[in-house]
């Protein structure tokens, strides 16, 4: 990595941070309220290392594989390794004990296999219910209206602890436009915590990313993921 794109993240670090500070003002909130969580897919350890060098303490990637492959090199004495993207079931016991957080389960058949992978190793995991908002076909997330019931049938497992809700809304041609997919999840995310479900605890709100984070905030968003705008666009190969 050249000097050059390490001072450009660290450039973009500080924006992001000050535009996450104005959101959540604007919204009532802190900036203590917001955890910025860097998506880290496609990129090198060591920039992913100089973004915490810089204060970043929460790191997300998408597959199992890349994961596995720069675990050896994550600094994370001071930093969260999440799993943000989709998980087949197969492969939850390589990342089980790795990860502080996966936000992605969708179905029972995961959340089972995370429980018993989890108990296997005497822990319980943390995840966050992904929530197909716009109600997508081929796009992960379980519908909003089958939530409520994933939820109870998970509150039952002795390895897996519900922390809140993760969403990826549809691409929008305007902001008005996703702004209605955050505040449908944040109505979602209320109606829930009010119905106080047994060992279910709704306390994380993930969602908007770098085209969208601010507007997610506004609408109540207390995590969000965000890639390409601290670390540059990807390189795909
Ligand atoms: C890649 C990714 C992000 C971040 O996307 P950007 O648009 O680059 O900010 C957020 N969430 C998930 C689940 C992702 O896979």
């Amino acid at each position: 990595m050249t000097a050059r794109s390490l001072s450009d993240v660290e450039y973009n670090y500080k924006l992001i941070n000050d535009r996450i500070a104005e959101a959540a003002l604007k919204s009532g909130r802190s900036r203590d309220d917001i955890t910025f969580l860097a998506a880290t897919k496609t990129v090198d350890a060591d920039v992913i290392n100089h973004a915490i060098s810089l204060g970043l303490d929460h790191i997300g990637e998408n597959r199992v594989q890349e994961l596995l492959s720069k675990y050896d090199d994550y600094n994370l004495e001071s930093c969260s390794l999440q799993f943000i993207g989709h998980l087949q079931t197969n492969k939850v016991r390589q990342i089980i004990d790795k990860v502080d957080l996966i936000q992605s389960v969708d179905s029972l058949k995961l959340a089972n296999e995370i429980s018993k992978q989890s108990l296997k190793i005497n822990k319980k995991t943390d995840v966050l219910i992904e929530v197909n908002i716009g109600k997508e076909e081929n796009k992960s997330g379980i519908f909003p209206e089958m939530l409520e019931e994933l939820l109870c049938q998970i509150s039952e497992m002795d390895g897996i602890s519900v922390k809140g809700l993760m969403a990826i809304p549809p691409i929008c041609d305007t902001s008005q436009k996703i702004s209605k997919f955050f505040n449908n999840m944040h109505n979602l995310f209320i109606d829930i915590s009010q119905k106080k479900l047994d060992n279910i605890s709704m306390t994380i709100l993930s969602m908007g990313m770098s085209s969208d984070y601010y507007e997610a905030i506004l609408e109540g968003a207390n995590m969000v993921r965000i890639g390409s705008s601290l670390f540059g666009a990807r390189n795909y190969i």
